[in-house]
């Protein structure tokens, strides 16, 4: 009697697991369809008198995310209930992983080292840049805000005090730490002082796929989203407000709806500097209830993603940061001749590679190849972090240009004119590319280390139109109410060519803003 019920139970447990998988099987299929349909049809599931979850959701933790976070806090003393939710298991995104600096302008670094910069110079240089496509008052605020935002960051004790030049700019204004990666640094410290808030809630591992929006009002009270352990249930968060800081989509490669195939279709074979996360997931979910975009085909190539010659096709490439060339490296093609000023605008810079270097082909990758070379003394004044690059064997050290030359199968005599012509041209100051910076001369006769870069994708200038406080516009024209966005899934600040250093500046300026405006909106709500 006992064994048969032992029996029964077991084919019940059996038959209950068979259930489950072939329950999910049909749930995973059916997931995709489903969902757009269901997003097509966006529900308005509660009233005014209902009560909210959150003040303030935030979605991405990058550094637009963080910095729109803490800002909230602070400007409200702690009384706003706010929520972070981002997919991925980390925190962060590819605000990680910057490592140039951040733009400031008449910073303390700069006035020590006696620097002349003004509002016009910086954005002019933002502007031109931009090729005059960016939005003059978003640029206006840009530049006008940056200096608070060395404060920002100083009193939650991050150090930024090394000072250097990027590509485009015509004084020093970037900052970095002096010994950690500036991107890790301004995240990872905005987000430990944001741990330590108990109104802040962080939500890892978790998915918005959509926003609360009621058509009639035009207004956003939330959001949909999914759990990494459980993929196909869609759930929902009513909030006073939404922050987008979900980033670009320099990695959207996907058949579906890639933003990158739609705006840019001759990029998709070229490799990528960004995260596999950064698919436009933000500017999907706003563009669905309406929201406006601008310059989605302006998509920057940074020159100089680091061809790793271990893993040489690989779509994703580590950057050689802008601050290589800043310290002095120079690029020759396979010809063993310099063919740019290294210290241009990235687009022409990717440009010149393009035109100018040997292109590898596979079937999945379209990469034009650039030697970039520079000594020890250029090493030493990037500081400590170049040794990563060094370690990984992106920047391999040689003895002479002979055994560089023979390597890399290049005309050993014609690489030693190249030395002898750049530093005449620094002694001259008069470059046949019209370099006017020269951060260093290389000795033709010592050792030096060298690697191969080429043009990545690396930022969407374009993304949601937004105001100078972060509204988000729709395409009447109209501010979405309760709808914020920050950072990279916005577009106007760059237009064109995004100049170096502009982007860690524009997740903390917007960040600061959108908060700034959510917590007013609040207010009146009250
Ligand atoms: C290698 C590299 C080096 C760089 N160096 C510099 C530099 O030195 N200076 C500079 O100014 N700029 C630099 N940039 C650019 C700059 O880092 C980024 O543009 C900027 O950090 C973007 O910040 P963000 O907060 O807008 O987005 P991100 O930092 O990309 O964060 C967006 C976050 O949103 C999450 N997310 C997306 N969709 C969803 C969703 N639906 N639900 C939940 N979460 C979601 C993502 O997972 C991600 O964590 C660099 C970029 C790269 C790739």
């Amino acid at each position: 009697m006992i064994e048969n019920k032992i029996k029964f139970a077991f084919i019940i447990l059996l038959l209950s697991i068979i259930s489950y998988f072939i329950y999910n099987i049909k749930t995973k299929e059916d997931f995709i369809p489903k969902t757009i349909e269901k997003l097509k049809q966006i529900k308005f599931p509660f009233t005014e008198s209902d009560k909210y979850d959150y003040d303030i959701i935030i979605v991405g933790s990058g550094l637009a995310g963080l910095s729109a976070a803490y800002e909230a806090n602070n400007i409200s003393n702690g009384n706003l209930k706010i929520c972070i939710i981002e997919q991925e298991s980390k925190y962060g995104g590819n605000s990680m992983k910057a490592t140039s600096g951040i733009n400031i302008l008449n910073s303390p670094i700069q006035k020590k080292e006696n620097v002349k910069d003004s509002y016009d110079l910086f954005y002019n240089d933002t502007r031109i840049s931009g090729k005059y496509i960016n939005n003059a008052e978003l640029v206006s605020t840009l530049v006008n805000d940056s200096t608070d935002i060395f404060n920002f960051f100083t009193k939650q004790k991050v150090d930024l005090s090394k000072l250097g030049i990027l590509g485009g700019h015509s004084v020093k204004r970037t900052l970095r730490p002096e010994k950690i990666p500036v991107g890790f640094h301004l995240t990872s410290t905005t987000y430990n002082n944001i741990q330590k808030l108990n109104n802040i809630d962080i939500k890892l591992n978790t998915t918005v796929t959509n926003l609360i929006y009621s058509k009639n009002d035009n207004i956003v009270k939330g959001v949909y989203y999914y759990t990494s352990d459980n993929k196909y249930k869609e759930k929902f968060l009513k909030s006073k407000t939404v922050i987008l800081a979900t980033g670009g989509f320099g990695h959207d490669f996907s058949d579906e709806d890639s933003l990158l195939k739609k705006y840019v279709p001759k990029l998709m074979k070229f490799p990528t500097t960004n995260g596999p996360q950064t698919k436009g997931i933000g500017m999907k979910i706003a563009i669905k209830i309406g929201a406006a975009v601008v310059d989605m085909d302006e998509v920057q190539l940074h020159p100089t993603g680091f061809v790793d010659l271990d893993n040489r096709y690989d779509n994703h490439k580590i950057l050689a940061p802008e601050l290589i060339r800043g310290v002095g490296a120079i690029l020759i093609n396979q010809n063993g001749k310099r063919f740019c000023n290294e210290l241009g605008p990235r687009d022409y810079v990717s440009q010149r590679i393009i035109k100018n270097c040997n292109l590898a082909y596979t079937e999945k990758i379209k990469q034009y190849e650039a030697f970039i070379i520079l000594n020890q003394e250029a090493l030493d004044e990037y500081g400590g972090n170049i040794l990563f690059y060094v370690k990984k064997g992106l920047l391999r050290k040689y003895n002479s240009i002979e055994e560089f030359s023979k390597v890399f199968n290049l005309n050993s005599t014609q690489v030693k004119i190249t030395f002898d012509n750049y530093n005449k041209a620094f002694d001259k100051k008069i470059d046949e590319f019209g370099k006017t910076v020269f951060p260093r001369k290389i000795n033709p006769n010592d050792y030096f280390y060298a690697g191969i870069v080429t043009p990545s994708i690396h930022y969407t200038m374009g993304g949601i139109k937004m105001n100078k406080d972060g509204q988000i516009i729709n395409t009447d024209g109209n501010i979405i109410k309760g709808l914020y966005g920050a950072g990279e899934v916005t577009g106007g600040v760059h237009g064109g060519n995004r100049l170096g250093g502009n982007s860690l500046l524009e997740c903390a300026v917007y960040g600061r803003r959108t908060a700034r405006a959510a917590y007013q909106f609040i207010k009146n709500l009250n």
